[in-house]
């Protein structure tokens, strides 16, 4: 990477991305999934927009009613990356921003084993091609990393991408270092860090169970 790497955690910053999080993890509010949704939506919508300062643009001349107005547009697309199924509402929200990026889909679930440990079990995906594109992958919660970057390793196994940026609502400091560790060279966008994972490697304190919050339980495999 020429540029140095970016890691922002706006939970030190003064964002109205602080007031978008302290709704997705109030367990008053969780009670409506419409509401929870949007707000990942929102999140999606703020990210975005933090990233899109930092990507590149190119003059375009623009012709209005009165003249011709030199305008910054993006030089390129990105592709919006997501993990089925919690990402999905954060992920609108980034395309709802970028109205002209590509988008990406994988499915990965944590397939727990009888001594409390899990892989990353990976399915379906589903994009163009990764070569020399900047990808944004975004998943609401960076619990321990590892299907972050099982995720990551299987986009960029044929066609490495030329930058990577990772959005998430919620990281734990351990899937943060992990993270840090496995992909150096990725910018990372977060809405906070928090201190610790439970035995179920769930974020404490978290929001709970994103996916479930937005979309309803899903049955035990
Ligand atoms: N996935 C979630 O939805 N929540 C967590 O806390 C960890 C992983």
């Amino acid at each position: 990477m020429t540029e140095s790497r970016i890691i922002r955690d706006f939970s030190r910053e003064s964002s109205l991305i602080n007031e978008v999080m302290s709704q997705l993890r109030d367990v008053d509010i969780q009670k409506s999934r419409s509401v929870f949704s949007a707000n990942l939506h929102r999140l999606g919508q703020m990210m975005a927009y933090e990233v899109s300062k930092v990507l590149p643009y190119k003059e375009q001349a623009v012709t209005t009613p009165l003249g011709v107005s030199k305008c910054q547009v993006l030089s390129e697309q990105p592709i919006i990356a997501t993990i089925l199924r919690a990402g999905l509402p954060m992920q609108a929200g980034m395309l709802s921003f970028f109205e002209k990026a590509d988008a990406c889909f994988v499915s990965a679930y944590r397939k727990h084993n009888a001594d409390d440990s899990f892989s990353i079990q990976l399915g379906y995906h589903s994009h163009p091609s990764l070569k020399d594109r900047i990808l944004i992958l975004c998943d609401p919660m960076l619990a321990t990393g590892k299907s972050m970057v099982a995720v990551y390793n299987q986009l960029v196994s044929e066609e490495r991408p030329k930058t990577t940026h990772i959005v998430s609502a919620v990281a734990a400091k351990e899937g943060l270092e992990f993270v840090k560790k496995e992909m150096p060279d990725a910018h990372i966008w977060l809405g906070a860090v928090d201190p610790e994972l439970n035995s179920k490697f769930y974020i404490v304190p978290g929001l709970g169970d994103a996916g479930d919050l937005a979309f309803g339980e899903k049955e035990q495999h």
